[in-house]
């Protein structure tokens, strides 16, 4: 990643913005731009980036707004087997953002993250019938059998208190 790119999409200078303008947006961003405090977006953002489409304007003196429009394949986990499972993302924000009055210029990154927080995925499956994973053996069950099948594990975990189990046997 050069440079020139994280300093081109990390600060607008808000002067270019003056007279109305609509700043073009067009540009990769990589999980090397990201900052990603909570590492929330750790590896799901792909080798190739996402494409960020859109435009800036000036609301008023202290406001930018954000037209955005994000897409590209990320990865999410499998919610029943964790598998990495690509999903296409096609993300629209439409934000107003603070300009930083000691920057003159608006930080971008922050406003991508948001858009992928806030339109993250309620679940995500590999497939609509994934199997998930077997909560005995701990297999994938799409790929495998199950492992712990007969041993019935029901037995061994059915809530019963070992102490409970002995005064059975007395009565
Ligand atoms: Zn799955
Ligand atoms: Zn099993």
């Amino acid at each position: 990643m050069s440079l020139a790119h994280l300093e081109f999409i990390m600060k607008i200078e808000i002067s270019e913005l003056r007279g109305g303008v609509h700043y073009p947006l067009d540009f990769r961003v990589y999980s090397d731009d990201l900052i990603d405090d909570n590492h929330e977006l750790n590896g799901r953002i792909p080798d190739e980036g996402l494409q960020v489409t859109g435009h800036l304007s000036l609301v008023n003196r202290h406001e930018v707004m954000v037209d955005m429009h994000i897409t590209g394949t990320m990865v999410f986990e499998c919610a029943r087997c964790l598998q990495p499972t690509p999903y296409q993302c096609d993300y629209v924000y439409h934000e107003s953002s603070e300009i930083n009055p000691s920057l003159e210029a608006l930080d971008i990154i922050p406003c991508i993250e948001e858009c992928l927080y806030i339109n993250e995925p309620f679940r995500v499956l590999c497939k609509p019938d994934c199997k998930g994973i077997c909560p005995g053996c701990g297999v994938n069950l799409n790929f495998e059998e199950c492992q712990c099948h007969q041993s019935d594990h029901s037995d061994d975990d059915d809530g019963i208190d070992p102490r409970m189990e002995a005064l059975k046997k007395l009565l």
